[in-house]
């Protein structure tokens, strides 16, 4: 039987990470993982009950006590289930998006949610993407990819994600990603930098489908290495 990989895809926002990750999946059949989910579905707890997000203690607790999970819709991605809800929209919100990287910077919480990514990936065969699967999450993953574009061509993707949801303008879009970039280039626990033995590809004139491809061919060659 052929060998069911863990591939770990990281990067910066708006470079196809959920998109390329949610088709490599389905074309490999391999469950698909948003790591970046887990730590939206915290921020939105958090904001729902008032906890303090500069309380690290306080917001690792909560992310022990959560209930979160994934239910597979195929190839339309997953759903995203907090306490029994149904969050999938509600955590796209601008408010959630930037608390969520507010959110992350705490040892507590990620070192809970990490526990719980590596448990979803540890029997093989998953996609799973975020900012540091390759270096933290799975070290040890099979194939490691990192993702990115130019900051133009990311926040252009990220306003086509948002704009269908509520009146935001191209500058907004940008500024947000900037700010949630640095933030996470610059924290101090797993900052978002690319594993030394990724793969680089640099997507600002790759369409999603020419990202898959692409990585479905170092699958081969990975499976064929094993
Ligand atoms: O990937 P997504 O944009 O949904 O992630 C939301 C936020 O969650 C990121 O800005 C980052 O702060 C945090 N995150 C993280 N580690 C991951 C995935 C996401 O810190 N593996």
């Amino acid at each position: 039987m052929r060998k069911r990989l863990v591939i770990a895809i990281d990067g910066p926002s708006g470079t196809g990470k959920s998109t390329v990750a949610q088709r490599l999946a389905a074309r490999l059949g391999y469950s698909y993982v948003e790591s970046g989910a887990m730590y939206r579905a915290l921020a939105l707890l958090a904001l729902e009950t008032g906890a303090d997000l500069r309380d690290a203690a306080a917001l690792g607790k909560l992310a022990a006590e959560v209930d979160i999970r994934f239910e597979s819709q195929g190839k339309d991605g997953n759903r995203l289930i907090l306490n029994g809800r149904d969050v999938t929209e509600a955590v796209r919100s601008p408010e959630v998006t930037q608390t969520s990287s507010i959110v992350s910077v705490h040892a507590p919480v990620r070192q809970e949610l990490v526990a719980r990514q590596r448990a979803l990936g540890r029997a093989g065969g998953v996609v799973m993407e975020g900012r540091d699967i390759g270096t933290q999450v799975f070290p040890d993953a099979d194939l490691k990819i990192f993702l990115d574009a130019s900051p133009e061509v990311r926040s252009e993707r990220r306003y086509r994600d948002v704009a269908h949801s509520g009146p935001v303008t191209k500058s907004q879009v940008l500024q947000e990603i900037e700010e949630r970039d640095r933030r996470d280039r610059e924290r101090e626990l797993s900052p978002l930098v690319p594993a030394a033995d990724s793969i680089y590809i640099d997507t600002t004139h790759l369409t999603a489908e020419e990202v898959v491809e692409r990585i479905l061919g170092l699958v081969e060659r990975r499976v064929r290495d094993i």
